[in-house]
């Protein structure tokens, strides 16, 4: 059924960033958007009418997820990283099965889509699972299979089976209605030999898949490998032909330095930008006012939930900006429009989708409608006020309905689509489990 939305404001998140009060969105049957625009020239229609009170927007992409780590929030709090991960989280990742993370990513799907993330990419293993679940949850997702190699990791198998098995998903799994895309994820450079990622990256432009790796999240994380190499992880994946894959997308991006961020324009590399992770775990603070003078793509993530904790992509939206503020000393560095960008039509850019994170005609009906009926959005006497209190005053508990596709997934502040009480069940018992074992 082609449906009207007509709300107080639709703000399609365009390039011109136009601000619609009241706005109207057309969707299809087909789940597309028809047509988008103020609501004095929407064109007749003869479709079903919703009326929304407060705000439209696209559904947000959170570009850099390990979501099915829900099973191990909260474990091993406070500890250095590489001790967080040897003792606590690879002897329990070593103790998960398909089921596990079935019902990890269930619940990070419903917690996403809960905050009006529609669409997640994810890096991960037992992609199969997560395939699953997403499908199960209606949700969107690019689905990266990981390809690592680490002490305590053996289990995994050598690289290059690894890649051979997840390049057989991503022909199998490819859903053709868009909701779930399987990409190839690298996990870093500094994980896996050079060979490796030579054939990633190749495997990645010969199948058009979405090419994901961590970069320079830790300063010193690569430190040999950059010296044995005499040059930066950036400057060693274009050599090895990794930057040349059609897409590629890179999380943390924290350590590079001027050349590097001239690698990422010529080489057009994305970023997802992790701020809240990249705190919690004194990680740095990313260059994203540079990246963006250079025109380099800039999506927003959470990072997983044992490192974040939560899947809260309106926490990152707000301190993408104030990170870049307190960094630069620039009160005007990434304002409001641009803050809000980078989780909508930068997240559809950094994976290469030009069919989500903007409202416009023919993209896909990936909707968030946001409660502005609250004492934060008030006083509105100027459109820019909308667009400030969305950046610097709502939350997630503001997001009241989502649709994915034009399907409805969320209901006034409730996922319609995953038994949430079973997710939670699950999730609990076995990571117990996963912790008795470890
Ligand atoms: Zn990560």
């Amino acid at each position: 059924m082609p449906t009207r939305f007509h709300a107080d404001t639709v703000l399609p998140c365009d390039p011109a960033f136009a601000v619609h009060r009241p706005g109207v969105v057309d969707v299809d049957d087909d789940g597309r958007l028809a047509w988008v625009g103020p609501a004095a020239e929407a064109p007749p229609s003869e479709a079903a009418v919703v009326r929304l009170r407060g705000l439209l927007m696209p559904g947000l992409v959170n570009t850099h997820c390990h979501s099915p780590m829900a099973l191990l929030r909260g474990a091993g709090e406070d500890l250095p990283l590489l001790r967080w991960l040897q003792e606590v989280i690879w002897p329990r990742e070593a103790g998960l099965t398909p089921e596990d993370v079935y019902w990890g990513m269930t619940l990070a799907a419903a917690e996403l889509l809960r905050g009006g993330v529609t669409t997640s990419v994810e890096m991960y293993f037992h992609s199969e699972a997560i395939i699953d679940a997403v499908r199960d949850a209606g949700s969107r997702a690019v689905v990266t299979p990981t390809v690592m190699e680490a002490p305590g990791m053996e289990h995994m198998g050598p690289w290059s089976a690894q890649l051979e098995e997840h390049l057989a998903l991503a022909a199998a799994r490819q859903d053709p209605t868009g909701r779930i895309e399987v990409g190839i994820a690298a996990h870093g450079a500094y994980t896996l030999p050079l060979e490796a990622l030579r054939a990633i990256g190749a495997a990645a432009a010969e199948h058009d898949l979405l090419a994901h790796i961590h970069v320079a999240e830790s300063r010193g994380e690569a430190a040999e490998l950059e010296a044995a190499e005499g040059k930066s992880v950036p400057a060693i994946l274009a050599d090895l032909g990794f930057l040349d894959a059609p897409r590629v997308l890179t999380a943390h991006a924290v350590w590079l330095a001027d050349d590097d961020l001239e690698r990422y324009a010529t080489h057009d590399v994305a970023v997802a930008h992790c701020p809240q992770s990249n705190t919690k775990l004194a990680s740095g603070i990313a260059r994203v006012a540079d990246m963006l003078e250079r025109g380099i793509t800039v999506s927003l993530a959470t990072d997983g939930p044992a490192s974040n904790n939560n899947l809260d992509l309106w926490e990152e939206i707000r301190l993408a900006p104030l990170l870049q503020r307190v960094a630069t000393g620039d009160a005007t560095a990434v304002p409001a429009a641009t803050a809000l960008s980078l989780p909508t039509a930068g997240g559809a850019a950094a994976i290469g989708r030009d069919d989500l994170g903007v409202l416009e005609a023919g993209r896909r009906a990936d909707l968030v409608h946001v409660d502005t009926d609250d004492l934060a959005f008030t006083p509105v006497t100027a459109d820019a006020d909308v667009v400030a209190h969305l950046l610097w005053s709502a939350g997630r508990e503001h997001v009241r309905d989502v649709w994915v596709g034009g399907r409805q997934v969320v209901a006034d502040g409730v996922c319609t689509t995953v038994d949430v009480g079973r997710a939670r069940a699950e999730v609990t018992q076995r990571a117990r489990r996963l912790a008795a074992q470890a």
